[in-house]
């Protein structure tokens, strides 16, 4: 049942906001997949999506602005069993935590991102986002934006991500559809979240992408970079949705570091023996000791 991954929290986003779509979608992805909560790991950083794991009963983490990235890439790393999932802005992900969002896609390390895109920085009243396009003026601005936006989905392809999509927060069939195929790819997967912010951006509304959302129905994702490269370039009014890209050849970041890094990650060493911890606490003293500077008097 999709609403047993409900917690009791009181949910502080602005009514109408498309981050309930995205979460009610979350709810229907994970009971379908029927993932298990103490496997599932949600990480956010700043912004409306970091209040994310709060309302869903899985083990989750919110923390630092724009650092959601490294955080969930140490907890995969860490414990490979885990499904690793991150919920981040586009302002967190894409500004303060842009270099972390390429060196992801470089390590084709195993973890669903998903990007609440709403083009501002809600929680901040509304501030343009890396995504906003140039001359655009929102409610919140007092001059159209003077700065170019950013591409997440090419920049994802070109960073090395091998599983991209795009979907729509209030179309949560379509969304959790492809936060299902995100979640099962073997491999860094990016999902764009068109998501209005009602309070904030008067442009980029519900109706705004209602006019211009095209899905990709009979386009086979399995295909050369270029080829999507270009499917993306050539997007003018319409915005596509669904599968856009998946590459299933590439080898995961864990079965780049040594074979069977898996079955000797972190979690699967044992950290005690006979009841005593497996640690040399004499050579684990003298390596601090190395360091330790006497102070001249
Ligand atoms: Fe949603 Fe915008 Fe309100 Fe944040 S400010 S909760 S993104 S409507």
């Amino acid at each position: 049942m999709a609403r047993e991954y409900g917690t009791e929290n009181w949910i502080e986003w602005c009514p109408g906001c498309g981050n309930f779509g995205i979460v009610s979608s979350l709810y229907r992805a994970f009971s379908e997949l029927e993932m298990e909560p103490e496997k599932t790991v949600l990480v956010s950083g700043i912004g409306c999506s970091g209040k994310m794991p709060h309302y869903v009963d899985v083990s989750g983490v919110h923390t630092l602005h724009g650092r959601a990235i490294p955080f969930a890439s140490g907890v995969k790393m860490a414990n490979p069993d885990l499904d690793v999932i991150v919920n981040g802005g586009d302002g967190d992900l894409l500004g303060i935590g842009a270099g972390h969002f390429v060196a992801l896609g470089r390590r084709n390390l195993d973890v669903l991102v998903m990007m609440h895109d709403n083009r501002v920085y809600g929680l901040t009243k509304g501030q343009a986002s890396p995504t906003l396009p140039r001359e655009t003026q929102t409610k919140a601005l007092d001059s159209p934006n003077i700065q170019d936006a950013l591409e997440p989905l090419p920049l994802a392809l070109i960073s090395g991500y091998t599983h991209l999509s795009r979907s729509f927060a209030m179309d949560s069939d379509h969304l959790k559809e492809m936060i299902k195929k995100g979640i099962e790819h073997d491999g860094a997967a990016f999902l764009d979240v068109l998501q209005p912010c009602v309070t904030y951006n008067d442009i980029h509304t519900s109706e705004y992408f209602k006019e211009r959302i095209e899905k990709l129905n009979d386009w086979d994702p399995e295909k050369d970079k270029n080829e999507v490269y270009e499917k993306l370039d050539r997007e003018t009014d319409k915005i596509l949705t669904g599968e856009i890209y998946k590459d299933t050849d590439k080898p995961s970041f864990s079965e780049r570091l040594s074979e069977g890094y898996k079955e000797k990650s972190p979690s699967q060493r044992p950290i005690e023996e006979d009841g005593a911890p497996i640690l040399d606490k004499e050579k684990f003293v003298s390596k601090f000791e190395e360091f330790v500077v006497e102070p001249e008097l």
